[in-house]
């Protein structure tokens, strides 16, 4: 009977204790992402990993409306600085990542800027939502209505979190269902595949992409990951853990040589586009060495942890 008392009262003491926040250990990893991060992951740290209002006031300055950029032979960026969408062009036709807010962006940011790049949107083969908020699909009904020969993809979950999000004025509709994403699909236009991987976590059906791009005729693999920002409950703070273990696994051990995203925050495209502007023949900034991903994923890692710490009675 003491036995079991003794054993009962131990277990609601490690319970509670576990359940505590914990703002020693939340710290340490703020501390370690802040290390891993450096200067070329500042932005994504400063962003991920509990940003000062101050911070938060010098994120939102780096937002502007970018020309069109050719940053690989056949990949392209169309971007606000803090949005990113990407096109790759193959030999069959163009895969876009993405669509902006809503039918004016899409017009303006991607149609139009189209042309500057000597691209036709009408040979958009595939439009890929990385995942269904709508700073990503918001420009998706208008493709659908202008360009119907373009396929939209997009895992179930994420239709469905579409549809079911409460509507925003700067946000256009949810797309029209098309193809669904499955785990680990190919998509193959002309010469070109990509591969679809579902990494829940940001939202329930992100989709992350391994992309071929051509570097000065060099075939490079880029990794596309899909979501960034922890998701509020402590299930989906941990299922992003898990995809981005995942996710990370599969591109490196298919020899990815860079990590890009779907904000200009989180691979600071702008300040590489700059960097190429200036040097237009030197290496690719979008390359990174084996080192430098790892930092980038322990910056992502860290701060997740150190959201996981945050939480009203979290554990470890
Ligand atoms: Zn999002
Ligand atoms: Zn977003």
């Amino acid at each position: 009977m003491r036995t079991l008392l003794l054993s009962t009262v131990l277990c609601a003491l490690s319970l509670s204790a576990a359940r505590a926040e914990n703002p020693a250990e939340e710290q340490k990893h703020i501390a370690a992402a802040t290390a891993a991060a450096g200067e070329d992951f500042k932005n994504t740290n400063l962003w991920l990993c509990k940003p000062t209002k101050d911070q938060l006031t010098h994120l939102a300055t780096l937002r502007k409306e970018m020309p069109a950029k050719k940053v690989f032979d056949n990949f392209f960026y169309f971007g606000t600085g803090s949005q990113n969408v990407w096109a790759l062009k193959t030999n069959d036709g163009i895969i876009l990542w993405d669509v902006h807010a809503n039918a004016d962006e899409a017009q303006r940011l991607i149609v139009d800027a189209f042309k500057t790049v000597g691209l036709d949107p009408n040979d958009i083969k595939y439009i890929i939502i990385s995942h269904g908020h709508g700073d990503h699909y918001g420009g998706a009904q208008y493709f659908q209505e202008h360009y119907p020969k373009a396929k939209l993809i997009m895992s179930r979950a994420d239709y469905y979190l579409a549809d079911t999000a409460p509507a925003r004025p700067n946000w256009g509709g949810p797309p029209k269902h098309d193809m669904v994403a499955e785990d680990g699909q190919k998509i193959t236009v002309g010469d070109t595949t990509v591969q679809l991987f579902i990494t829940p976590g940001h939202t329930p059906g992100t989709l992350s992409s391994l992309i071929p791009v051509k570097d000065h005729g060099v075939t490079r693999l880029m990794a596309l990951w899909g979501g960034t920002t922890a998701p509020a409950q402590r299930d989906g703070i941990l299922t992003q853990e898990e995809s981005l273990k995942r996710f990370t696994k599969v591109a490196e051990d298919q020899k990815i040589e860079g990590w890009i995203s779907n904000h200009g925050l989180w691979d600071d495209a702008v300040v590489k586009i700059s960097k190429m502007d200036k040097a237009p023949n030197g290496p690719s900034p979008f390359l990174q060495d084996a080192a430098t991903r790892k930092r980038y994923f322990d910056v992502q890692n860290h701060c997740l942890e150190a959201a996981l710490y945050r939480l009203p009675g979290a554990t470890q």
